[in-house]
């Protein structure tokens, strides 16, 4: 129980957890089902261009109500091959507020990512200040599903049809979630799916680009595959993006597993909110109650002025409890290299929210039992703020907690 500050482990008391507890653990599903798919490979010696990955395309494309899917070696490769089969050129309008890889993506390709400010009761992009920031050089807007909040898909939509542009959706953090009733993966031009190990549904790394648009989808195929043909003739320039069967078993086991992790979530989430209902200067995001949501990710933000001490502190006295949350998204693209040199931007509302974010531990490794000791952790910092700051100011030796390994896998 920790009823006071010398409680915390920070400060002495002895550490709530013996083992880590992380954000965005694999979700593996059943290890029996999984070997069995990868043994059937090794037996036909059958390991890239085969049935596991074609059959993890469709069943992601049903998952999403899209006719096709083209799985690929990771996110950021889907994205990337997304932005060149759309045409881009010039410049594409995004959020800030997102993993860096939705901007990477664009830059590497030559692009220039254009960030915009969020909506800040959403943290999606502002579809007011994206409309603002189409120029003569614009070619698409990219809208980012935050922790499975559907991007303002209608608004930006409109604004594409206004502007000629090309509407592209990162929905990384989106598999399973829904817009207006509709299933995340049909809208704007395509929409790209993670299944990197910390995501919902994991491939090891994959990722994939969903479409209703059969031409693109073909295209897309084709830059995936060395630039080939439906008859395997080369007939443009291309790259090896292929997910491998190996990777589509793990995507497929990890897919069975979908609705209980969610369910699970689901739980966590809602026991998050009410454990920490009341508590000055923090907050847990809520959902959308009318829309379906993996809630994948459980994300408070941590008001300095509220609650007496920053996110990263509070950030501190987790880690010494053993509990290991992340900044998802912190610091915001526009402030990381090499956006803030090339291209300086204000974003107050981005800001704000990566001063403030802080992802808590869920997913089907947390227990509901873990979830209120976390939250007992969380109260009785939030209680004293003022004091755990003050307190951690004057250790001589800022001493940080001793580090908790993290697993390569979730290395961010
Ligand atoms: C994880 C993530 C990506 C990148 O996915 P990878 O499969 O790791 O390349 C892109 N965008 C967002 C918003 C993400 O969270």
């Amino acid at each position: 129980m920790k009823l006071g500050i010398d409680d915390l482990a920070l400060f002495g008391g002895p550490a709530t957890f013996t083992e880590p507890l992380y954000v965005g653990r694999p979700s593996t599903g059943d290890r029996a089902r999984f070997f069995e798919r990868l043994n059937r490979a090794l037996d036909d010696m059958w390991l890239t261009n085969g049935t596991l990955v074609r059959e993890f395309e469709d069943r992601v494309a049903e998952a999403a109500g899209v006719r096709n899917c083209v799985a690929t070696c990771n996110a950021t490769t889907a994205l990337q091959l997304l932005y060149m089969a759309a045409g881009l050129s010039g410049e594409v309008i995004m959020p800030s507020m997102t993993y860096v890889a939705t901007a990477h993506a664009a830059r590497m390709l030559g692009l220039t990512p254009v960030f915009r400010d969020i909506d800040p009761a959403t943290g999606c992009l502002d579809p007011r200040a994206a409309e603002a920031a189409v120029t003569s050089r614009t070619s698409g807007v990219v809208g980012v599903h935050l922790w499975g909040r559907p991007a303002p898909i209608a608004e930006l939509e409109k604004t594409g049809a206004r502007h000629g542009l090309r509407v592209l959706f990162d929905a990384a953090h989106a598999l399973g979630c829904t817009y207006r009733g509709r299933r995340i993966g049909g809208f704007g031009d395509a929409e790209v799916f993670s299944f990197h190990a910390t995501k919902v549904v994991n491939s090891f790394e994959g990722g994939a680009v969903v479409t209703d648009d059969d031409g693109l989808a073909q295209h897309l195929r084709s830059l995936r595959t060395f630039g080939s043909g439906t008859d395997g003739r080369i007939e443009r320039a291309g790259t090896n993006a292929k997910m491998s069967e190996a990777a589509a078993a793990m995507g497929l086991t990890s897919l069975e597993a979908f609705d209980r992790v969610v369910l699970h979530n689901r739980e966590n989430h809602a026991l998050y909110r009410s454990e920490l209902r009341g508590v000055a200067g923090v907050s847990v995001v809520p959902f959308d109650e009318g829309e379906s949501s993996n809630h994948q990710y459980v994300i408070a933000r941590i008001d300095e002025a509220g609650a007496g001490l920053h996110r990263d502190l509070l950030m501190r006295v987790l880690k010494a409890e053993n509990v290991v949350a992340r900044r998802y998204f912190s610091p915001a693209c526009h402030q990381l290299e090499p956006y803030r040199s090339e291209r300086p931007v204000e974003l107050p509302h981005t800001e704000r929210l990566a001063e403030q974010v802080l992802a808590l531990p869920t997913g089907p490794a947390v227990s509901a039992a873990d979830v209120r000791r976390i939250c007992e952790i969380v109260r009785c910092a939030a209680a004293s703020g003022r004091r755990v700051t003050d307190r951690a100011r004057r250790t001589a030796d800022p001493a940080p907690a001793p580090p908790v390994p993290v697993p390569s896998g979730l290395r961010r």
